[in-house]
């Protein structure tokens, strides 16, 4: 049957190992985590797609330049099997033990936006973790609900535990028969999940809840800010955000990020929504976004529906730039 490679037990040992050898696993006095992103292989069918994940590429990009965290971007379909959403789990496992310093890997859709450039990962909460996923408890363990959890923005510890899970998870992703015959599965035991082929988020709360004991204790379910955010009840609120708060508070004040589920801007009309409301959206969070970043530089879009940008007054520079103010040398 099919799996993600030779079964590893002694991770623990080996990496740690490693550390003594090698290096630190702290960057700039903090854990080391790794961004992971990807797409498909072959261009985009619609047109537009491939501007969007470009787009999203440069989102990530800000962000992880401005928070000194490394980046992956996987192009390659690394197991044939492993198609669409799955492909993230071989992705996953070979930059585990391809980076041994590496403390946790942080795996984000791409199309999931950072929309607030200051807010950090609380890693002090997550010490006694090994996964962290935005969710709710009771959404999965009393309502056994599809979408209690969301697999579009996740953390996972670089240890034993994680191999563990990834080969726990992995048998219900190969496409054909596995992938259907889980598709069924878990329609008939998650409320509210259509009858389709099995994702990797259905098979993620279906092991919480099916082994609960042996996953439960080391999955924190994140919610106190959006690890992922779900775009509908969000975008719409960005020019309120914009008049009331500043980035940094990461919650449905400032979101930290804006994930565009069921849009498929790749695809064309194959998502949830229709596409031209997810392409107007998307330019919008990542304008939101953007404004952040060129801040900065004393540059911003006029209002969230335009890539054109305005140069900042100078007083306006005064007052966003310490280091411009006359007097300051
Ligand atoms: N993906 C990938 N390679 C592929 C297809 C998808 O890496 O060949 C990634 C991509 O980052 C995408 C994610 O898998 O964002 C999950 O798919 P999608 O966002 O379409 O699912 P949704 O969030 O809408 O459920
Ligand atoms: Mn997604």
């Amino acid at each position: 049957h099919h799996t993600l490679g030779e079964h590893i037990s002694d991770w623990d040992e080996k990496r740690a190992a490693y550390k003594s050898e090698e290096s630190s696993n702290q960057h700039h006095g903090k854990p080391r985590i790794l961004m992971v992103s990807g797409s498909q292989p072959k261009p985009c069918d619609n047109a537009k797609g491939d501007y969007f994940i470009l787009k999203n590429l440069k989102n990530k990009v800000d962000y992880c330049r401005l928070h000194n965290i490394e980046i992956f971007y996987n192009m390659a379909q690394l197991d044939k099997k492993m198609s669409g959403f799955w492909s993230k789990l071989p992705l996953l496992r070979i930059l585990m033990l391809s980076h041994p310093e590496v403390e946790w890997i942080w795996w984000m859709d791409s199309d999931a936006f950072f929309t607030d450039m200051k807010f950090e990962l609380p890693l002090e909460n997550y010490e006694n973790y090994n996964m962290v996923v935005h969710g709710w408890y009771d959404m999965i363990y009393e309502k056994q609900s599809w979408v209690g959890l969301n697999t579009g923005s996740f953390l996972i510890r670089n240890c034993q535990w994680t191999l563990d899970l990834l080969d726990a998870w992995a048998p219900y992703g190969p496409s054909g028969k596995p992938r259907e015959e889980a598709g069924h599965l878990f329609a008939k035991y998650l409320r509210g999940r259509p009858d389709f082929e099995s994702d990797d988020q259905s098979a993620l709360i279906y092991l919480l809840l099916a082994q609960k004991e042996r996953w439960a204790e080391k999955t924190y379910l994140e919610n106190s800010y959006f690890l992922h955010g779900y775009w509908v009840i969000l975008v719409e609120n960005f020019e309120k955000m914009m008049e009331k708060y500043h980035p940094g508070l990461g919650d449905e004040r400032w979101p930290f990020v804006t994930h565009f589920v069921g849009c498929k801007p790749c695809h064309g009309h194959s998502g949830d929504y229709a596409p031209d409301r997810c392409a107007e959206q998307m330019e919008r969070a990542f304008n939101f976004a953007d404004n952040q970043v060129l801040e900065a530089y004393g540059y911003v879009h006029p209002n969230l529906h335009t890539e054109s940008v305005e140069k900042v007054t100078q007083a306006g520079m005064d007052t966003r730039h310490p280091n411009l103010r006359s007097g300051s040398h």
